[in-house]
C-alpha cells in the first residue's frame, strides 16, 4: 500500500531535511515551504518508502505525517 503524505505548512521551517533524504518526494516552494512533489498530476516516486520515512522522521518540527491506509507510520 502506498504511503500517503501530509505536510503541515504552518509547522514547516524550510530546513530541507525531508528533501535531503527523499529528493523525489519532497521539494521546497518559492515560499520556502515544503510540499510533496507527488501531489503533482502524473507524478511518480523514485524514492524508496524507507527514504520517504527517513525524510519524515528527520523533520525537526514534525511537520510531516505519513500514513499507510489508516495506520500512521510517522
Ligand atoms: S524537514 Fe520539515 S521543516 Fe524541514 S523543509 Fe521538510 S517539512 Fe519543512
Amino acid at each position: 500500500m502506498k504511503l500517503r503524505i501530509e505536510i503541515d505548512a504552518a509547522k514547516c521551517m524550510g530546513q530541507g531535511q525531508c528533501n535531503y533524504w527523499a529528493p523525489a518526494t519532497f521539494a521546497l516552494g518559492d515560499d520556502g515551504i515544503a510540499y510533496s512533489t507527488l501531489s503533482q498530476p502524473g507524478a511518480e516516486n523514485s524514492d524508496t518508502d524507507e527514504a520517504v520515512i527517513l525524510g519524515a522522521q528527520g523533520c525537526p518540527t514534525r511537520a510531516i505525517a505519513l500514513w499507510r491506509g489508516e495506520e500512521r507510520v510517522v
